[in-house]
């Protein structure tokens, strides 16, 4: 086509016109960006924005016996492609891991996928129409849109906390009637525990009282529950029986769970995960498993092979498994103390945030995030702005300088307060 001076960009581009305007930079890592230059060149500064857990010293938080079995696989296995829906071995282990003894493990199906990434993208293309929107709460983790805009769906979202601070049952109810009487199916999506970017973990009342609704709203349509549990094992002693809790939805609905070892096993480059699908009929299950399948040939063909590998190994062999945990625990622990300084220092400097209990994030509520988190880089503290708050990445933040971050963002507050 020859441009005239009067055509647009979209009529000259290669590109068709949804994807013309893209952002190209994804906004936290421009920030880590910035806050790595401002370190290199010598300045002290406080880059709270990445989700990666990292030693109080400063390198990325591994654990040993995750880096000896993935350097231990056979080469040769590791070299061969992998199943299209993953090796049935990790995949069983997959489903025993998300649903421990609850008998929920005997009716589901899995798929291998990268990371929870993955396992999301496969939700929205297999649960939703195109033009249709999921369903979360006010506060979400970005990829959420990004992942449903990509597949030609929405996101919809319903008020996050009620007056007390709790989750907003009411508010969930109500959008999820609104969405089944205009769209006649709906795909929740609930990141619990310890919630990106609030930090906020649902507590047993809050999950039955979900479950209840799911189960009475599924007479009207199909409903997916999808639990995003990628802090899975961060949430503190209320995130309990979740499983247990989740279940109650009923045989209509399908409970599903994006499992990935990004950070409950420190791994985060291997690219490991799975979408676990759990639904009382056999016939529904091996439809969910093909059409699963399918999306895994249709989209990234297979996962990586070696990651699958080892962490099989790691879930079924009864001593590496310990050996997790036992590692697991002192990246539990090191998270642990950021928290509760961060509890013990926030209330007293007037900061306003969700419950916390754990987990890589917090978000400290502010009328202006731009402007409050620009005041706080100009103390040296990174954090990232979101819809009418600051997430601050406790789990890139070493214990001693949580006080310093906590100051920061009480200064980054006072510039915005009338
Ligand atoms: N869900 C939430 C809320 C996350 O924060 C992340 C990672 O940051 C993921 C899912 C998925 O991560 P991955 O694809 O590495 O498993």
């Amino acid at each position: 086509m020859t441009s005239t001076p009067s055509s647009t960009v979209s009529d000259r581009s290669v590109l068709i016109p949804d994807a013309l305007d893209r952002p190209g930079d994804d906004p936290i890592f421009a920030l880590h960006g910035e806050a790595q230059r401002r370190q290199l060149a010598g300045e002290d500064v406080v880059n709270a924005t990445i989700g990666a857990l990292i030693e109080d010293e400063g390198p990325l938080a591994i654990l040993p016996i995750v880096r000896d079995t993935l350097a231990a696989v056979d080469p040769v296995r590791a070299a061969a492609y992998a199943p299209i829906a993953g090796e049935p071995d990790f995949l069983r282990a997959v489903i025993a891991d998300a649903f421990g003894a609850h008998p929920l493990g005997e009716r589901a199906v899995a798929v291998a996928t990268p990371g929870g990434t993955g396992a999301i993208h496969h939700a929205i293309a297999n649960f939703l129409e195109p033009g249709q929107a999921l369903l979360t709460s006010s506060y979400y983790w970005g990829p959420y849109e990004t992942l449903a805009t990509q597949g030609r769906r929405a996101v919809e979202t319903f008020e996050m906390f009620d007056a007390q601070g709790g989750f907003n049952v009411a508010a969930f109810e109500r959008a999820l009637a609104s969405q089944m009487a205009r769209q006649g199916r709906v795909l929740i999506l609930l990141n619990t525990p310890c919630h990106n970017p609030t930090g906020f973990s649902m507590h047993a009342d809050e999950r039955r009282a979900v479950a209840q609704l799911v189960r009475e709203q599924s007479r009207r349509g199909p409903i997916a529950l999808l639990i995003d549990n990628a802090y899975s094992h961060f949430g503190g002693s209320q995130s309990g029986d979740w499983v247990g809790d989740f279940a109650q939805i009923g045989d209509e609905a399908a409970l599903l769970v994006a499992w990935t070892v990004s950070k409950s096993f420190a791994q985060y480059g291997a690219r490991v995960g799975a979408l676990v699908a759990a639904h009382s009929d056999p016939a529904e299950r091996s439809r969910i498993y093909n059409a699963l399948s399918f999306s895994c040939r249709g989209t990234w063909s297979n996962c990586n092979h070696q990651g699958m590998l080892a962490i099989t190994e790691l879930l079924t062999d009864p001593a590496k498994r310990a050996r997790v945990e036992r590692e697991r625990a002192r990246l539990i622990a090191l998270l642990s103390e950021r928290v509760r300084v961060f509890n013990q220092l926030a209330p007293r400097a007037g900061l306003s945030y969700p419950r916390y209990e754990g987990g890589f994030f917090v978000t400290v509520f502010t009328p202006d995030p731009r402007a409050s988190a620009a005041r706080m880089r100009e103390l040296g503290v990174y954090v990232v702005p979101v819809h009418r708050a600051l997430r601050v990445a406790l789990c890139a933040t070493a214990a001693a300088a949580v006080p310093r971050v906590v100051e920061a963002l009480r200064a980054g507050l006072a510039a915005v307060r009338p």
